[in-house]
Protein backbone atom coordinates (compact mmCIF):
# COMPACT_ATOMS: atom_id res chain seq x y z
CA UNK A 1 0.00 0.00 0.00
CA UNK A 2 1.23 3.45 -0.79
CA UNK A 3 2.48 5.20 2.13
CA UNK A 4 0.82 8.44 1.05
CA UNK A 5 -2.25 6.70 1.47
CA UNK A 6 -4.95 7.96 4.23
CA UNK A 7 -4.07 6.42 7.68
CA UNK A 8 -6.18 6.54 10.86
CA UNK A 9 -4.79 9.69 13.54
CA UNK A 10 -4.46 7.10 16.19
CA UNK A 11 -3.63 9.78 18.98
CA UNK A 12 -7.22 11.26 18.19
CA UNK A 13 -8.81 7.66 18.44
CA UNK A 14 -6.99 7.10 21.67
CA UNK A 15 -8.90 10.69 22.69
CA UNK A 16 -12.00 10.07 21.47
CA UNK A 17 -12.00 6.93 23.31
CA UNK A 18 -10.76 8.51 26.36
CA UNK A 19 -13.40 11.24 26.26
CA UNK A 20 -16.41 8.76 26.16
CA UNK A 21 -14.93 6.18 28.64
CA UNK A 22 -15.54 9.37 31.23
CA UNK A 23 -19.29 9.12 30.89
CA UNK A 24 -20.85 6.70 33.17
CA UNK A 25 -17.02 5.75 33.89
CA UNK A 26 -16.35 3.52 36.98
CA UNK A 27 -13.67 4.42 39.58
CA UNK A 28 -12.21 0.54 38.58
CA UNK A 29 -11.22 2.23 35.59
CA UNK A 30 -14.48 0.45 33.57
CA UNK A 31 -17.65 1.49 32.47
CA UNK A 32 -21.32 1.52 33.34
CA UNK A 33 -23.47 2.58 30.76
CA UNK A 34 -26.81 0.74 30.33
CA UNK A 35 -28.76 1.31 27.26
CA UNK A 36 -31.30 3.96 27.50
CA UNK A 37 -30.01 5.22 30.80
CA UNK A 38 -28.89 9.08 31.18
CA UNK A 39 -25.21 8.32 30.65
CA UNK A 40 -26.32 6.15 27.55
CA UNK A 41 -28.26 9.43 26.36
CA UNK A 42 -24.95 11.84 27.65
CA UNK A 43 -22.91 9.03 25.29
CA UNK A 44 -25.17 9.66 22.16
CA UNK A 45 -25.41 13.60 22.50
CA UNK A 46 -21.56 13.50 22.62
CA UNK A 47 -21.59 11.18 19.62
CA UNK A 48 -24.26 12.61 17.86
CA UNK A 49 -22.11 16.35 17.66
CA UNK A 50 -19.18 14.76 16.74
CA UNK A 51 -21.37 13.49 13.40
CA UNK A 52 -22.55 17.25 13.12
CA UNK A 53 -18.65 18.60 13.33
CA UNK A 54 -17.99 16.51 10.02
CA UNK A 55 -21.23 17.50 8.25
CA UNK A 56 -23.11 13.99 8.39
CA UNK A 57 -26.30 13.29 7.50
CA UNK A 58 -27.97 12.34 10.68
CA UNK A 59 -30.72 10.44 11.13
CA UNK A 60 -32.35 8.48 13.87
CA UNK A 61 -34.45 5.70 13.78
CA UNK A 62 -37.87 4.92 16.00
CA UNK A 63 -35.36 2.28 18.10
CA UNK A 64 -33.14 5.09 18.65
CA UNK A 65 -30.28 3.30 16.38
CA UNK A 66 -28.44 6.68 15.09
CA UNK A 67 -26.91 6.92 11.78
CA UNK A 68 -24.58 9.61 9.86
CA UNK A 69 -23.99 9.50 6.27
CA UNK A 70 -21.31 10.71 3.99
CA UNK A 71 -22.98 10.83 0.52
CA UNK A 72 -21.15 9.85 -2.29
CA UNK A 73 -21.14 10.42 -5.76
CA UNK A 74 -23.96 7.99 -6.72
CA UNK A 75 -25.91 8.63 -4.13
CA UNK A 76 -28.50 5.88 -5.36
CA UNK A 77 -26.62 3.74 -4.58
CA UNK A 78 -26.18 0.56 -1.50
CA UNK A 79 -24.10 2.41 1.14
CA UNK A 80 -21.68 0.65 2.68
CA UNK A 81 -21.90 0.72 6.49
CA UNK A 82 -19.58 0.36 9.55
CA UNK A 83 -20.18 1.11 13.36
CA UNK A 84 -21.04 -1.08 16.66
CA UNK A 85 -22.84 0.47 20.28
CA UNK A 86 -22.05 2.58 22.51
CA UNK A 87 -23.95 0.72 25.64
CA UNK A 88 -22.10 -1.38 28.13
CA UNK A 89 -22.24 -4.02 30.38
CA UNK A 90 -22.95 -3.16 33.96
CA UNK A 91 -18.89 -2.70 35.25
CA UNK A 92 -17.90 -3.32 31.73
CA UNK A 93 -15.14 -2.00 29.87
CA UNK A 94 -14.21 0.83 27.78
CA UNK A 95 -13.54 -1.02 24.32
CA UNK A 96 -16.51 -3.53 23.59
CA UNK A 97 -18.72 -1.91 20.97
CA UNK A 98 -16.95 1.63 21.81
CA UNK A 99 -14.00 0.83 19.75
CA UNK A 100 -15.93 -0.02 16.52
CA UNK A 101 -18.05 3.13 16.63
CA UNK A 102 -14.97 5.47 17.36
CA UNK A 103 -12.78 3.67 14.83
CA UNK A 104 -15.65 4.52 12.09
CA UNK A 105 -16.02 7.74 13.35
CA UNK A 106 -12.13 8.28 12.98
CA UNK A 107 -12.73 6.72 9.62
CA UNK A 108 -14.83 8.94 8.05
CA UNK A 109 -13.10 11.72 9.56
CA UNK A 110 -9.53 10.86 7.73
CA UNK A 111 -12.32 10.83 4.70
CA UNK A 112 -13.60 14.45 5.49
CA UNK A 113 -9.88 16.24 5.97
CA UNK A 114 -8.26 14.25 3.42
CA UNK A 115 -11.15 15.43 0.74
CA UNK A 116 -11.38 11.87 -0.05
CA UNK A 117 -15.11 11.45 -2.17
CA UNK A 118 -16.19 7.51 -2.44
CA UNK A 119 -18.59 6.40 -5.47
CA UNK A 120 -20.97 5.01 -2.84
CA UNK A 121 -22.35 6.41 0.39
CA UNK A 122 -20.28 5.51 3.69
CA UNK A 123 -22.38 5.94 6.84
CA UNK A 124 -21.86 5.01 10.92
CA UNK A 125 -24.33 3.82 12.74
CA UNK A 126 -24.64 3.21 16.53
CA UNK A 127 -26.91 0.60 17.46
CA UNK A 128 -29.60 0.01 20.24
CA UNK A 129 -29.02 -1.90 22.98
CA UNK A 130 -26.16 -4.33 21.90
CA UNK A 131 -25.35 -5.57 25.17
CA UNK A 132 -29.17 -6.50 25.89
CA UNK A 133 -28.22 -6.38 29.98
CA UNK A 134 -31.09 -4.07 30.76
CA UNK A 135 -33.54 -4.81 28.25
CA UNK A 136 -33.00 -8.71 26.84
CA UNK A 137 -32.41 -9.92 24.42
CA UNK A 138 -29.38 -8.44 23.28
CA UNK A 139 -28.64 -6.37 19.82
CA UNK A 140 -32.37 -5.65 20.38
CA UNK A 141 -31.58 -1.83 17.99
CA UNK A 142 -29.84 -3.72 14.87
CA UNK A 143 -32.60 -7.65 15.18
CA UNK A 144 -35.19 -4.57 14.68
CA UNK A 145 -33.84 -2.99 11.71
CA UNK A 146 -32.84 -6.30 10.28
CA UNK A 147 -36.60 -7.30 10.72
CA UNK A 148 -35.77 -10.07 13.35
CA UNK A 149 -38.11 -8.89 16.07
CA UNK A 150 -41.55 -6.67 16.12
CA UNK A 151 -40.91 -3.20 16.92
CA UNK A 152 -43.62 -2.58 19.22
CA UNK A 153 -42.66 -6.15 20.84
CA UNK A 154 -39.05 -4.18 21.76
CA UNK A 155 -41.03 -1.18 23.42
CA UNK A 156 -42.94 -3.61 25.85
CA UNK A 157 -39.82 -4.98 27.15
CA UNK A 158 -39.25 -4.32 30.91
CA UNK A 159 -36.03 -3.65 32.58
CA UNK A 160 -35.71 -5.25 36.24
CA UNK A 161 -37.61 -2.54 37.44
CA UNK A 162 -40.13 -2.61 34.97
CA UNK A 163 -39.08 0.69 33.07
CA UNK A 164 -40.33 -0.18 29.13
CA UNK A 165 -37.94 -0.01 26.37
CA UNK A 166 -40.64 2.40 24.53
CA UNK A 167 -40.90 4.47 27.14
CA UNK A 168 -37.13 5.28 28.17
CA UNK A 169 -36.57 5.78 24.90
CA UNK A 170 -39.07 8.67 24.65
CA UNK A 171 -37.44 9.99 28.14
CA UNK A 172 -33.92 10.10 27.01
CA UNK A 173 -35.69 11.84 23.19
CA UNK A 174 -33.84 9.13 21.06
CA UNK A 175 -37.12 7.61 19.74
CA UNK A 176 -36.57 9.17 15.94
CA UNK A 177 -38.81 9.31 12.87
CA UNK A 178 -37.08 7.32 10.87
CA UNK A 179 -38.63 3.63 10.36
CA UNK A 180 -36.17 1.11 12.04
CA UNK A 181 -36.25 -0.80 9.02
CA UNK A 182 -33.60 -2.19 6.92
CA UNK A 183 -32.04 -0.08 3.68
CA UNK A 184 -30.12 -1.99 1.18
CA UNK A 185 -26.19 -1.88 2.20
CA UNK A 186 -23.51 -3.37 -0.25
CA UNK A 187 -21.75 -3.90 2.80
CA UNK A 188 -20.99 -3.60 6.55
CA UNK A 189 -17.69 -4.02 8.54
CA UNK A 190 -17.85 -3.86 12.45
CA UNK A 191 -14.76 -3.75 14.23
CA UNK A 192 -14.73 -4.96 17.67
CA UNK A 193 -12.35 -6.39 20.33
CA UNK A 194 -11.65 -9.62 20.16
CA UNK A 195 -12.75 -10.64 23.83
CA UNK A 196 -11.13 -13.69 24.08
CA UNK A 197 -7.21 -14.70 24.51
CA UNK A 198 -6.30 -15.52 21.38
CA UNK A 199 -4.94 -13.22 19.24
CA UNK A 200 -2.47 -12.05 22.27
CA UNK A 201 -1.69 -15.81 22.95
CA UNK A 202 -0.46 -16.46 19.68
CA UNK A 203 0.84 -12.83 19.01
CA UNK A 204 -1.20 -11.86 15.81
CA UNK A 205 -2.32 -8.04 15.47
CA UNK A 206 -5.49 -8.17 13.28
CA UNK A 207 -8.16 -11.61 13.94
CA UNK A 208 -10.06 -12.41 11.04
CA UNK A 209 -13.65 -13.92 12.18
CA UNK A 210 -15.29 -15.87 9.71
CA UNK A 211 -18.55 -16.13 11.93
CA UNK A 212 -20.07 -16.09 14.80
CA UNK A 213 -20.92 -18.77 17.01
CA UNK A 214 -25.05 -19.76 17.45
CA UNK A 215 -26.47 -18.18 20.89
CA UNK A 216 -29.51 -19.52 22.55
CA UNK A 217 -30.43 -17.94 26.09
CA UNK A 218 -33.06 -19.51 28.83
CA UNK A 219 -34.61 -18.57 31.77
CA UNK A 220 -35.36 -21.39 33.68
CA UNK A 221 -37.39 -21.18 36.96
CA UNK A 222 -37.80 -23.70 39.78
CA UNK A 223 -39.96 -24.28 42.58
CA UNK A 224 -39.83 -25.54 45.90
CA UNK A 225 -42.06 -25.08 49.17
CA UNK A 226 -40.72 -21.86 51.48
CA UNK A 227 -40.88 -22.84 55.53
CA UNK A 228 -38.70 -21.96 58.83
CA UNK A 229 -34.76 -22.72 58.53
CA UNK A 230 -35.03 -24.41 62.15
CA UNK A 231 -37.98 -26.68 62.54
CA UNK A 232 -38.50 -28.08 59.22
CA UNK A 233 -36.00 -31.15 58.92
CA UNK A 234 -34.05 -31.47 56.04
CA UNK A 235 -36.00 -34.93 55.06
CA UNK A 236 -39.34 -32.49 55.05
CA UNK A 237 -37.87 -30.13 52.46
CA UNK A 238 -38.43 -29.21 49.16
CA UNK A 239 -35.46 -26.42 48.60
CA UNK A 240 -35.65 -24.81 45.22
CA UNK A 241 -32.27 -23.40 45.29
CA UNK A 242 -30.52 -26.53 45.83
CA UNK A 243 -32.74 -27.92 43.47
CA UNK A 244 -31.36 -25.06 41.16
CA UNK A 245 -27.44 -25.35 42.15
CA UNK A 246 -27.77 -29.27 41.07
CA UNK A 247 -28.89 -27.93 37.49
CA UNK A 248 -26.24 -25.07 37.59
CA UNK A 249 -23.36 -28.35 37.75
CA UNK A 250 -25.14 -29.87 34.96
CA UNK A 251 -25.27 -26.95 33.04
CA UNK A 252 -21.26 -26.62 33.32
CA UNK A 253 -21.44 -30.35 32.27
CA UNK A 254 -22.86 -30.35 29.33
CA UNK A 255 -19.96 -29.24 26.88
CA UNK A 256 -17.72 -31.51 28.02
CA UNK A 257 -20.42 -34.42 27.89
CA UNK A 258 -21.65 -33.43 24.58
CA UNK A 259 -18.10 -32.80 22.93
CA UNK A 260 -18.19 -30.34 19.87
CA UNK A 261 -17.50 -27.02 20.17
CA UNK A 262 -19.63 -25.25 22.77
CA UNK A 263 -19.78 -22.81 26.19
CA UNK A 264 -22.36 -23.11 28.75
CA UNK A 265 -23.30 -20.09 31.28
CA UNK A 266 -24.87 -19.58 34.19
CA UNK A 267 -24.34 -16.01 34.89
CA UNK A 268 -27.77 -14.82 36.68
CA UNK A 269 -29.42 -16.07 39.64
CA UNK A 270 -32.53 -14.34 41.85
CA UNK A 271 -33.55 -16.50 44.65
CA UNK A 272 -36.57 -15.78 46.26
CA UNK A 273 -37.14 -14.85 49.29
CA UNK A 274 -33.53 -14.84 49.74
CA UNK A 275 -33.30 -14.63 53.66
CA UNK A 276 -31.04 -16.32 55.66
CA UNK A 277 -33.57 -18.40 57.83
CA UNK A 278 -36.18 -19.45 55.01
CA UNK A 279 -35.81 -21.96 52.48
CA UNK A 280 -36.19 -20.59 48.98
CA UNK A 281 -39.29 -21.74 47.12
CA UNK A 282 -38.58 -19.60 44.05
CA UNK A 283 -35.65 -19.52 41.70
CA UNK A 284 -35.27 -18.03 38.71
CA UNK A 285 -31.74 -18.74 36.70
CA UNK A 286 -30.22 -17.68 33.02
CA UNK A 287 -28.83 -20.04 30.80
CA UNK A 288 -26.50 -19.24 28.22
CA UNK A 289 -25.32 -21.45 25.49
CA UNK A 290 -23.02 -20.98 22.18
CA UNK A 291 -22.10 -23.36 19.62
CA UNK A 292 -21.04 -23.13 15.86
CA UNK A 293 -23.32 -26.32 15.70
CA UNK A 294 -26.80 -25.03 16.15
CA UNK A 295 -28.20 -28.60 16.57
CA UNK A 296 -25.84 -29.12 19.59
CA UNK A 297 -26.93 -25.85 20.92
CA UNK A 298 -30.61 -27.04 20.79
CA UNK A 299 -30.01 -30.89 21.78
CA UNK A 300 -28.15 -29.34 25.29
CA UNK A 301 -31.91 -28.27 26.49
CA UNK A 302 -33.47 -30.93 26.24
CA UNK A 303 -34.81 -33.06 28.95
CA UNK A 304 -34.46 -30.15 31.32
CA UNK A 305 -37.62 -31.04 34.49
CA UNK A 306 -37.82 -27.26 35.45
CA UNK A 307 -39.65 -24.71 33.56
CA UNK A 308 -37.65 -22.94 30.69
CA UNK A 309 -38.55 -20.41 28.05
CA UNK A 310 -35.71 -19.62 25.56
CA UNK A 311 -35.82 -15.73 25.47
CA UNK A 312 -33.29 -15.56 22.56
CA UNK A 313 -31.91 -17.70 19.96
CA UNK A 314 -29.82 -16.90 17.17
CA UNK A 315 -28.21 -19.46 14.93
CA UNK A 316 -24.43 -19.28 14.53
CA UNK A 317 -23.39 -16.44 11.65
CA UNK A 318 -21.26 -17.13 8.57
CA UNK A 319 -19.71 -14.19 7.34
CA UNK A 320 -19.60 -12.96 3.60
CA UNK A 321 -16.44 -14.62 2.26
CA UNK A 322 -15.62 -11.53 -0.09
CA UNK A 323 -15.67 -9.69 2.54
CA UNK A 324 -14.40 -11.66 5.51
CA UNK A 325 -10.73 -12.03 2.35
CA UNK A 326 -10.82 -8.21 2.27
CA UNK A 327 -10.43 -7.89 5.81
CA UNK A 328 -7.52 -10.30 5.55
CA UNK A 329 -6.07 -8.52 2.80
CA UNK A 330 -6.28 -5.14 3.87
CA UNK A 331 -3.96 -6.75 6.71
CA UNK A 332 -1.51 -7.84 4.84
CA UNK A 333 -1.36 -4.93 2.45
CA UNK A 334 -0.91 -2.48 5.82
CA UNK A 335 2.01 -4.89 6.79
CA UNK A 336 0.16 -6.47 10.06
CA UNK A 337 -0.46 -9.80 10.84
CA UNK A 338 -3.59 -11.99 11.08
CA UNK A 339 -5.59 -14.47 11.82
CA UNK A 340 -8.84 -16.02 10.77
CA UNK A 341 -10.93 -17.60 13.30
CA UNK A 342 -14.55 -17.22 15.01
CA UNK A 343 -16.47 -14.97 17.65
CA UNK A 344 -17.49 -16.92 20.33
CA UNK A 345 -19.38 -13.17 21.55
CA UNK A 346 -22.25 -11.91 19.83
CA UNK A 347 -22.40 -8.58 17.83
CA UNK A 348 -25.05 -6.56 15.62
CA UNK A 349 -22.98 -7.93 13.34
CA UNK A 350 -24.77 -11.08 13.39
CA UNK A 351 -28.23 -9.41 12.40
CA UNK A 352 -26.75 -7.71 10.02
CA UNK A 353 -25.21 -10.11 8.30
CA UNK A 354 -29.10 -12.09 7.86
CA UNK A 355 -29.88 -9.01 5.49
CA UNK A 356 -26.57 -7.52 3.63
CA UNK A 357 -22.69 -8.67 3.10
CA UNK A 358 -20.97 -8.45 6.69
CA UNK A 359 -17.54 -8.91 8.04
CA UNK A 360 -15.80 -8.08 10.84
CA UNK A 361 -12.14 -6.69 12.43
CA UNK A 362 -10.66 -7.88 15.47
CA UNK A 363 -8.02 -6.52 17.72
CA UNK A 364 -6.26 -8.32 20.94
CA UNK A 365 -7.94 -8.22 24.17
CA UNK A 366 -5.04 -7.81 26.52
CA UNK A 367 -5.36 -11.12 28.95
CA UNK A 368 -8.27 -12.18 26.93
CA UNK A 369 -10.58 -10.30 29.68
CA UNK A 370 -13.90 -8.27 28.02
CA UNK A 371 -17.58 -7.75 30.12
CA UNK A 372 -14.92 -6.46 32.78
CA UNK A 373 -13.67 -2.98 34.23
CA UNK A 374 -9.75 -4.04 33.43
CA UNK A 375 -10.96 -5.11 29.62
CA UNK A 376 -7.98 -3.21 27.53
CA UNK A 377 -6.24 -3.43 24.03
CA UNK A 378 -3.15 -1.61 23.28
CA UNK A 379 -3.68 2.10 21.50
CA UNK A 380 -1.70 0.37 18.85
CA UNK A 381 -3.67 -2.20 18.45
CA UNK A 382 -6.23 0.13 18.15
CA UNK A 383 -5.56 2.15 15.05
CA UNK A 384 -3.46 -1.03 13.36
CA UNK A 385 -7.74 -2.15 13.59
CA UNK A 386 -8.87 1.53 12.86
CA UNK A 387 -7.04 1.48 9.53
CA UNK A 388 -7.75 -1.95 7.90
CA UNK A 389 -11.95 -0.66 8.54
CA UNK A 390 -10.75 2.43 6.78
CA UNK A 391 -8.95 0.97 3.87
CA UNK A 392 -12.00 -1.63 3.62
CA UNK A 393 -14.72 0.87 3.44
CA UNK A 394 -12.70 3.15 0.73
CA UNK A 395 -12.37 -0.13 -1.20
CA UNK A 396 -16.20 -1.06 -0.53
CA UNK A 397 -17.33 2.35 -1.20
CA UNK A 398 -15.25 2.61 -4.44
CA UNK A 399 -17.21 -0.74 -5.97
ZN1 LIG B 1 -19.79 -5.41 21.77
Amino acid sequence: MNPRDPRINGQRLKSTIEELARIGGTPGGGMHRLSLSDADKKARDLFVQWLREIDLEISIDEMGNIFGEKPGEKADLPMVLSGSHLDTQPFGGRFDGILGVTGALEALRVLRESRIETRRTVAIVNWTDEEGTRFPPAMLGSGVWAGRFDRDWAYSRPDVQGKKFGEELERIGYRGQAPARKRPVHAYFEYHIEQGPVLEKIGKRIGVPKGILGITWYDVWVEGKANQAGPTPMDARNDALVAAAEMVLKVNELPAKMGGNMVTTVGEIYNAPNSRNIIPDRVRFTVDIRSWDDSLKKRAAEGCPARMEVIWDIPHTVFDLNLVQRVEKTARQLGYSDHSMVSGAGHDAAYVNQVAPTAMIFVPSMGGRSHVEVENTAWEDCEAGANVLLHCLLESANE
